[in-house]
């Protein structure tokens, strides 16, 4: 499944935001969702339930899910804006139908709190 992966290189990626940071563990795991990104969210978050007992950063983990609705930018007049049409539509200033969608089809990771080892 596509979630898996994507969750498996996600753990990675805070594993080495944790030892870059000589972090104890990850309190917290923030990640952005694009509502076109084709991740099904409830898959995303099974997926984290089964790779976070392996890690030992991510063991205690929250996770925090933004959903990122998608933002359009028109290529005729700049203007950007969000939407919740499947359909792009056409631009509301200038009504050009030039259309690329800038935001809403990635997932990233938006932040880390991270645990260190004075804290304790
Ligand atoms: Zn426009």
């Amino acid at each position: 499944m596509h979630e898996y992966s994507v969750v498996a290189s996600l753990i990675e990626l805070c594993e080495e935001n944790a030892k870059k940071h000589h972090a104890k563990e990850i309190k917290k795991i923030v990640v952005s969702i694009g509502v076109r990104s084709g991740m099904d969210k409830s898959l995303f978050i099974s997926a984290f339930e089964t790779f976070r007992e392996e890690s030992i950063f991510c063991k205690d983990s929250l996770l925090e899910i933004i959903d990122q609705c998608v933002v359009l930018e028109c290529k005729g007049c700049k203007h950007q804006f969000e939407t919740q049409e499947m359909e792009y539509g056409i631009c509301p200033k200038c009504q050009e139908n030039d259309l690329q969608i800038i935001k809403g089809t990635e997932m990233f990771l938006m932040n880390l709190e991270l645990l260190q080892e004075e804290d304790v």
